[in-house]
């Protein structure tokens, strides 16, 4: 994959994309990244990228000529998928994550100021995605975001053949809890099951708590996500379970 990450902080990229699974999945070749500053797509002497919004209004917006040569410059086909990041775009998930983890380019632009000029997204822009219902100062952080969220899914990124099918959403249900060595921790066990070496009891165990995890925290979750017989008897057990402890 090509990921180009278009932004006027260029350095804030270099301590999350040096490390762990992104710094691998460069280092396998399975993406490489680009990040290019707006600034040097400046037609102006002084490099300057915003001007005053028009109608008035407090603080700057970003202008669309220097996103518009950052964009042509990476993209001169028009072929990659141009993710603008916005509050006000398609909240971002793990289904989007996968979607655009089969992309072969893609741009991100980063936002700044009061925002892009919305012709950017109107005639440049693919994808209007946001992280979340908050206003952050700039689109570095949710590219950052969206960016590892993708990587992580591409093919060879991550140790385990399906460990990112197993994840938290990518299934539709929240993630079964995980446990590791000491077996007792200040007096508090592993569930026994987890060391009975049984793999058909310890699915079944890691089913349950899973569907009794996005019951408790996200029931949302649960009315989408793809349940079988099995998991639908599963529910039923745990909330009659639930009923009888008056949860
Ligand atoms: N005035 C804009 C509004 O109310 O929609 C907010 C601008 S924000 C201060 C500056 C930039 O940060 C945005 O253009 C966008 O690139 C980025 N940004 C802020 N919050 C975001 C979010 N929740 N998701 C994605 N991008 C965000």
């Amino acid at each position: 994959m090509q990921l180009d990450i278009l932004t006027l902080f260029p350095n804030m990229f270099s301590g999350p994309f040096e490390e762990s699974i992104v710094k691998r999945a460069q280092e396998k070749k399975l993406v490489n990244i680009r990040i290019l500053n707006i600034r040097d797509f400046s037609t102006n002497k002084h490099r300057s990228v915003d001007d005053y919004p028009f109608g008035g209004g407090s603080g700057m917006v970003l202008q669309a000529d220097p996103i518009a040569r950052a964009v042509r410059h990476v993209d001169p086909t028009r072929e990659a998928r141009v993710i603008l990041t916005c509050p006000q775009g398609k909240p971002f998930d793990q289904q989007l994550a996968w979607a655009l983890a089969r992309e072969q380019h893609l741009v991100i632009i980063c936002g700044h100021y009061e925002g892009v000029d919305e012709r950017v997204r109107e005639n440049l822009v693919t994808d209007a995605i946001s992280i979340g219902d908050y206003v952050l100062t700039g689109g570095e952080i949710p590219a950052m975001v969206i960016s590892d969220a993708i990587i992580r899914l591409l093919p060879g990124a991550l140790g385990g053949d399906n460990a990112a099918t197993e994840d938290s959403f990518s299934t539709g249900l929240l993630e079964y809890p995980q446990y590791t060595r000491p077996e007792a921790w200040e007096g508090h066990v592993v569930p026994p099951v987890l060391l009975s070496g049984n793999h058909e009891e310890i699915r079944l165990w890691r089913r349950r708590e899973a569907l009794a995890r996005t019951l408790e925290h996200r029931p949302d979750l649960l009315a989408k996500a793809d349940l079988n017989q099995e998991d639908l008897k599963l529910l039923a057990e745990i909330e009659r379970e639930r009923e009888r402890e008056g949860c």
